[in-house]
């Protein structure tokens, strides 16, 4: 009989702050947005891991750059999945919303979801509890950061608070597997936005222990995030209030206002 191996997703660093992460087994493994190939070969040799598959959020460059080295490289084909809409370097299988990929080696089903914003065609891999799966794991991207939210090269305001909320509504305990490291610095926004938060002050001292240590301070959950990231929490009398002083206006701000006030705030900032 087969053993049932826990799945594992660790993050290989890449560029200055991104992480490009490994889901596998004891043999056989997927990566997420590999920006660079040397790095990912070297950790699939130190692992004895044979790469199976490589699946993409969106069409950066950051996240797309090591396609076609590392498929040159392996010798050999594995699928490439990706979103529809600008050309993704060696995209083999074009996925869309609600998609379902059944993968066999290392055993994980995906479930696809169009998540606009960032970019027009930027997508998110999600995985539900299964065999060896023990808690919900989400592929965001550059879509949803600990603490923060992509910057909208893209799509509208409007598009992210779409995203953010098929994100929100997630089971609580879903690990979310971001792919950068700027937990920092988005926390220094979110406390310009909340400073009350207790939550939030709290995360600033453990996230600052963590890089000291040179830790990664993800993965994050869903139900963190929906008590300390600003553009989660856009529905919140504080958020509001402060969307209002930064933008000046008074008067009810629905959420898509205020993430689109916060979010050109948090591009000057
Ligand atoms: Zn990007």
């Amino acid at each position: 009989m087969e053993k049932n191996t826990l799945l594992q997703v660790w993050p290989i660093p890449a560029f200055d702050d991104n992480y490009i992460w490994c889901i596998h087994d004891e043999h056989f493994a997927l990566v997420v947005d590999p920006g660079q190939s040397k790095p990912v070969l070297k950790y699939l040799e130190q692992k004895k891991l044979t790469l199976k598959g490589i699946l993409v959020t969106h069409h950066h460059a950051d996240h797309t750059g090591g396609i076609l080295e590392l498929l040159r490289a392996l010798d050999g084909s594995v699928p490439v999945y990706g979103p529809a809409g600008k050309d993704i370097p060696g995209c083999s299988n074009v996925v869309h919303e609600g998609d379902k990929l059944e993968i066999t080696q290392p055993r994980i089903s995906l479930k696809v979801s169009e998540v606009p914003g960032h970019t027009l065609s930027h997508v998110a891999y999600f995985a539900n509890m299964q065999a060896n799966v023990v808690e919900p794991i989400l592929f965001c991207g550059d879509t949803l950061f600990a603490c923060g939210c992509g910057r909208l090269f893209e799509g509208s305001p409007k598009q992210m608070s779409e995203s953010l909320a098929k994100f929100a509504a997630l089971p609580k305990n879903t690990l979310v597997y971001c792919t950068h490291e700027y937990t920092l610095s988005n926390i220094r926004f979110a406390l310009a936005v909340e400073p009350n938060n207790f939550n939030l002050i709290t995360w600033a001292q453990e996230a600052q222990a963590l890089r000291k240590l040179n830790l990664p301070t993800l993965p994050t959950t869903i139900g963190q995030e929906l008590q300390v990231n600003p553009f989660m929490r856009c529905d919140q009398s504080e958020v509001i209030e402060a969307a209002r002083q930064v933008s000046g206006r008074s008067g009810a701000l629905a959420p898509t206002e205020v993430l689109e006030v916060i979010r050109s705030w948090k591009d000057r900032f």
